[in-house]
């Protein structure tokens, strides 16, 4: 795995620093659209690397898979009463579907979605304590202490994010946010913003990769038939309006975040996590999704053998 990752990371040079860094979360503009890293965790627990691959990012949307987790687990299938699962064909932070569908997002992986996801992670308790829960899964599951939310990328979204603003108002006057909406608006912020490195991320969803199960210890971190139905939902929502573009290409459950960072699970392999900080239109790393092609190639990876 070694050597595949150090070819991948050849072969991207002349492709480095290609697409758009996010400009409209401030402090994520500041971020050199150069850096490339890439990581995969394989059945034994072992994190393999190459480029950047230890650099903490901010991986934004990649969190709604783990907050997703987290929030089944607690409150079981009612969650779906308040979302669907269902590709939205639109931008992450499109609106207009949700007028048409009285306030209940298509899926979770979308921001109004993803804020349906939070409001039930926090339900009768406190955004400080949904994200503990979030942080604790992603300590123990990366074997990393380090991983931490970045408050300055956290204020620096709530600054700016009236558009968020707008979907979260917007639900709760169709009754979907059951808790006060700016506290379910700072706890998305937050877990927006928690900073993690490709190696910590590809080992933090390994579950993902092994029906729920953490293949080096045995633990059963969530069900297996809750990890196949997340991976069900990245395969066919995890990059919006790019996700059919996503499967062809790559082929394997995915998510992006803005902070140029996607996660892809291998099932029965391992994770994959990269990161490059250029995005395409639909937010997605044009270099990071390149570099997983290009892995994919080598090993012939897909879901649709
Ligand atoms: N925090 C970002 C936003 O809400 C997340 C979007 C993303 O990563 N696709 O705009």
């Amino acid at each position: 795995m070694d050597e595949l990752l150090a070819e991948v990371l050849a072969e991207i040079e002349p492709h480095r620093g290609r697409g758009r860094v996010a400009d409209y979360i401030p402090a994520l503009a500041r971020v050199d659209p150069n850096r490339f890293g890439i990581a995969f965790a394989g059945r034994d627990g072992m994190v393999h690397g190459a480029g950047d691959c230890d650099e903490p990012f901010s991986i934004q949307s990649i969190s709604k898979v783990f907050m997703l987790q987290l929030a089944l687990d607690k409150v079981g299938a009612k969650l779906w009463d308040k979302v669907g699962r269902e590709p939205s064909g639109s931008a992450f932070n499109s609106i207009v579907q949700l007028e048409s569908e009285r306030g209940i997002p298509r899926n979770p992986l979308i921001n109004a979605g993803a804020m349906v996801v939070t409001d039930h992670l926090i339900g009768n308790g406190t955004m400080g304590e949904a994200l503990e829960s979030l942080l604790g899964l992603l300590r123990a599951e990366s074997r990393d202490e380090r991983v931490h939310i970045d408050e300055e990328v956290a204020h620096s979204e709530a600054r700016t994010g009236s558009r968020n603003r707008a979907l979260a108002w917007f639900m709760k006057s169709f009754g979907t946010l059951s808790n006060d909406v700016e506290t379910v608006l700072e706890g998305y912020f937050h877990q927006c913003a928690v900073a993690m490195s490709c190696r910590q991320l590809a080992r933090a969803a390994l579950f993902l990769a092994f029906d729920g199960r953490d293949p080096e210890t045995g633990r059963q971190v969530t069900a297996w038939h809750r990890a196949r139905r997340i991976n069900s939902v990245m395969m066919l929502c995890g990059h919006y309006d790019n996700s059919g573009e996503f499967a062809f290409r790559v082929g394997l459950p995915g998510k992006s975040g803005v902070g140029g960072g996607i996660l892809a699970i291998v099932p029965g392999e391992g994770a994959i996590a990269v990161w490059s900080p250029g995005l395409n239109a639909a937010g997605t790393s044009e270099t990071g999704a390149l570099a997983l092609e290009m892995l994919v190639e080598k090993t012939r990876w897909s879901v649709f053998v």
